[in-house]
């Protein structure tokens, strides 16, 4: 028998589960409060009948990751390389802010989208994440530097909505209180457009902020950086962020990377704010985050407080984004997942 990831499944899961298994009902609150507290095997649940941890290890699995590499910037920022159970390595970075911790996180091992500007798209998909290895990172990163995470990003490797069901469930589990309490409005969830997904998270109404990567303001321009943009288009992707605002109430933070003479114009700053114009939001200004996998330059400095300015002048809400740990290749866009044999070449 497959056996079955208890780590991933909420509390009402494991209760109906162990229901079916006939096992009492008490035992369900048991093992979860083993689970989120971080048990690493049945073994560990001293209160649980020797018997009873048997059973559950032969219906059952807790996975568990290992941390591979740490590599820490002159900021302080903390790049994690994570190992899975089955040998597969994701990244993800640890950042100090004034007002606490916040950890961007991986969500699958790789991803499918190939944006021409992106590491990770690059390094083309291998597989979902499920839920508890999202945790995992959170629990390992916590435990590493004895902290308490109070923010999440969905902005590490993969794309969250192409691994919905089990983002979702990540989400439920994160924000138990009784587990790691991380509340959703303390989660950013990060797309490149994934129109149909927008729709139905929509009526979740779910208190999560979430961000797009638009990165253009036209379908010329935005198809020849995100294969994305060929099968949902710009048009249909702005009515998706409306009607996500309308069900939700929420700002959206539309991502938009600079890249000098590509996007970075008057003309786009101009198209951007027409495209945007009376719709809750915010632009976060991203100087794309160079790398030898394409040959882009970012925007000088200059023209992104010109770019930020005109879309201001306009009346759209803009920020720069600081960026942290690009000494240690943490920055957005720069994260890959290594094969086993190439991370054991590093010295
Ligand atoms: N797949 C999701 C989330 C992960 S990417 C998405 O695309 O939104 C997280 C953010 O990093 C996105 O806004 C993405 O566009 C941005 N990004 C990718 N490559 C980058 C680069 N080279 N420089 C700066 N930002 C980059
Ligand atoms: Fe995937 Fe996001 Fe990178 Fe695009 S930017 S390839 S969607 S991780």
């Amino acid at each position: 028998m497959k056996l079955i990831d208890i780590k991933s499944m909420t509390f009402d899961e494991i209760k109906e589960d162990f229901k079916n298994f006939k096992i009492e009902s008490y035992r369900a609150s048991q093992v979860y409060r083993w689970i989120i507290g971080g048990a690493e095997s049945f073994d560990a649940m001293t209160n649980v009948a020797k018997s009873m941890r048997k059973g559950l290890s032969e219906k059952y699995f807790i996975p568990t990751v290992l941390i591979e590499k740490k590599s820490i910037s002159k900021d302080n920022t903390i790049k994690y390389l994570f190992k899975m159970f089955d040998g597969n390595l994701v990244e993800s970075v640890l950042m100090k802010y004034k007002h606490g911790y916040s950890m961007c996180i991986s969500t699958q091992v790789g991803c499918k989208m190939g944006c021409s500007f992106c590491v990770t798209g690059k390094s083309g998909f291998i597989r979902n994440l499920c839920a508890s290895e999202m945790i995992l990172q959170i629990e390992k990163a916590q435990k590493d530097n004895n902290i308490k995470i109070s923010n999440i990003v969905l902005m590490g490797m993969g794309e969250p909505l192409d691994n919905y069901e089990n983002v979702l469930k990540f989400l439920k589990l994160v924000s138990d209180p009784n587990g790691l309490g991380i509340g959703l409005r303390h989660i950013s969830l990060s797309t490149c457009g994934i129109v149909d997904k927008i729709y139905d998270l929509a009526e979740k109404k779910l208190q999560l902020t979430l961000s797009v990567s638009l990165h253009a303001p036209n379908d010329k321009l935005r198809s020849s950086m995100m294969k994305i943009n060929r099968r949902w288009g710009i048009k249909d992707l702005i009515d998706a962020c409306r009607y996500y605002i309308l069900k939700t109430n929420r700002r959206i933070s539309f991502e938009y990377i600079m890249i000098e003479n590509v996007n970075d114009t008057k003309e786009c700053a101009l198209e951007l704010a027409k495209l945007l114009k009376g719709m809750l939001c915010h632009v976060n200004l991203i100087p794309l985050n160079e790398s030898d996998a394409n040959a882009m330059i970012k925007s000088n400095i200059n023209r992104v407080y010109t770019f930020k300015n005109t879309l201001e002048n306009k009346g759209i809400n803009a920020t720069i984004r600081r960026t942290l740990g690009e000494d240690i290749e943490a920055a957005c866009g720069l994260l890959r997942s290594r094969t086993q044999k190439e991370t054991e070449d590093l010295p």
